[in-house]
């Protein structure tokens, strides 16, 4: 048997920043595929780079800038100023789409302002709590909710926004005042300020995925176990089977893969109860294809997200424009997105058709002879849909944890929506 103080499991950003703040301590990392960076990774085609869907870095914590400062100096870096959009009713309006209705059909902004004055003028917040549909409707009232909240948020989650809950609402979604909304309503996007926008920063060669490559490298890399994977846990007795045939006793285990995997693994009296919830817990896939255009795109913007359901995508984004490296000179490059629960609930064929209807009607692309490759891609573990007893679940499982030295870090180990720097001061704090 193969005694460790730490035995972490999983090796994307939170894996790889636990193991690198506990330099010098007795651990093991196990990570069933062969390589470090789990979501934060970027492949390459004839001369185009594609994370896995954008991947933009966006850090507040002083802890995170240090750690990124120590992997990249400045000139390796490049920091962008994000062009984000929403398109709908055939027009591109600025994000986010509350305080920006500008350039809609009059009668929709009409809507929009009406329903946002009525909702500040009630200033009832009082069932924002309740679900995300009440808490849109709280904060932007009726017409704002109806023509880009619900529809947007039902694509991307896959089901309705009173099937889930609105607690992390606040931390994403900006809440404009009345004045923003009505100075949104009547500013063409061109005469606002750029420097309202957020920026983000990114390496200057390798795409996203030279991130975990640099943090890897900086690791006891003998430490980590590649192409494996826990079988099953004894919680009890502190030990994890592994796909390798090995046993592992523990002091602690800090686990960074998806929650619902690692609930279904215990295999102590806990075992019943973590099955049940664990069968409770529902996530959307996200498909997406790699899109690669013989000629720049038509628009300049970064991402676009798309609420109408006449397009099958909920958002497309391009890596090209928000950096020119990632394609070749004088050419485009796009991820497109669409989430669904389980398999694609269609086929490959239609996503890439109505992938070019939509960059037709975006006029990002003239035709489909634009395009000079599309490569589909999924990610099974995308967004988490916070189930009704999910508060309930989350805090009967972690004082179970605690008290069986178990801790948990990233974004789907803690079954939430989070960012890459969250999976690293996670993955920082669990050691
Ligand atoms: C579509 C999309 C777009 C995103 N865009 C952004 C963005 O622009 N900016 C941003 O900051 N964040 C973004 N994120 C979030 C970001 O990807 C995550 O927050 C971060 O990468 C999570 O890192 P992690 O280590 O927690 O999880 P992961 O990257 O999922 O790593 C988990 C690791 O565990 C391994 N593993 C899984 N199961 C097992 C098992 N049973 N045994 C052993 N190993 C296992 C996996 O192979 C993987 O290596 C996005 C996420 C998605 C889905």
């Amino acid at each position: 048997m193969i005694q460790k103080d730490y035995l972490i499991l999983g090796a994307g950003l939170a894996g790889l920043s636990a193991a690198y703040h506990a330099r010098g301590k007795d651990f093991m990392v196990v990570e069933k595929s062969p390589s470090a960076g789990g979501l934060c990774t970027t492949e390459t085609k004839n001369g185009f780079s594609f994370d896995q869907t954008g991947h933009w870095l966006h850090m507040k914590d002083e802890r995170t800038k240090k750690l990124f400062n120590t992997l990249f100096n400045d000139a390796e870096v490049v920091e962008i100023v994000r062009k984000t959009w929403i398109f709908s009713h055939g027009v591109y309006t600025q994000y986010p789409f509350q305080s920006n209705t500008y350039g809609l059909p009059p009668q929709v902004i009409k809507e929009c302002l009406l329903g946002f004055a009525e909702a500040w003028k009630k200033d009832d917040k009082s069932r924002a709590g309740e679900n995300f549909y009440e808490w849109c409707m709280a904060w932007f009232g009726k017409g704002i909710s109806n023509h880009f909240m619900i529809p947007y948020n039902t694509k991307i989650y896959t089901v309705h926004p009173k099937e889930y809950a609105s607690h992390w609402c606040d931390a994403y979604i900006p809440k404009p005042t009345i004045d923003q909304v009505i100075e949104g309503a009547v500013t063409a996007p061109e005469q606002k300020d750029i420097g309202y926008n957020a920026t983000f920063k990114y390496p200057k060669d390798g795409g996203i995925g030279e991130l975990p490559k640099r943090l890897f490298e900086k690791c006891e890399k003998e430490k980590f176990l590649f192409g494996v994977e826990p079988i099953s846990i004894d919680a009890k007795k502190r030990t994890a089977l592994l796909s390798n045939g090995e046993t592992v006793h523990y002091k602690k285990l800090i686990s960074t893969i998806p929650l619902r995997d690692f609930l279904r693994l215990f295999s102590d009296d806990n075992a019943p109860l973590f099955q049940k919830i664990a069968d409770r817990m529902k996530i959307a896939s996200v498909s997406y294809l790699n899109v690669a255009t013989k000629k720049p795109l038509g628009h300049d913007g970064h991402w676009f997200y798309i609420p109408e359901n006449k397009f099958m995508p909920y958002r497309i984004g391009s890596f090209s424009n928000i950096y020119s490296k990632l394609a070749l000179e004088g050419r485009g490059s796009a991820y497109v997105e669409y989430t669904h629960q389980g398999e694609m609930d269609k086929s490959v064929d239609e996503f890439r058709a109505e992938t070019v209807k939509m960059m037709v009607a975006m006029k990002l692309i003239e035709s489909e002879n634009d395009i000079d490759f599309m490569d589909y891609r999924t990610i099974v573990n995308g967004y988490v849909i916070y189930h009704n007893e999910y508060f309930d679940d989350m805090k009967l499982i972690k004082e179970k944890f605690k008290n069986a030295g178990i801790k948990l870090a990233g974004r789907y180990a803690n079954w939430t929506y989070s960012a890459m720097e969250n999976a690293i001061i996670e993955g920082l704090e669990s050691v």
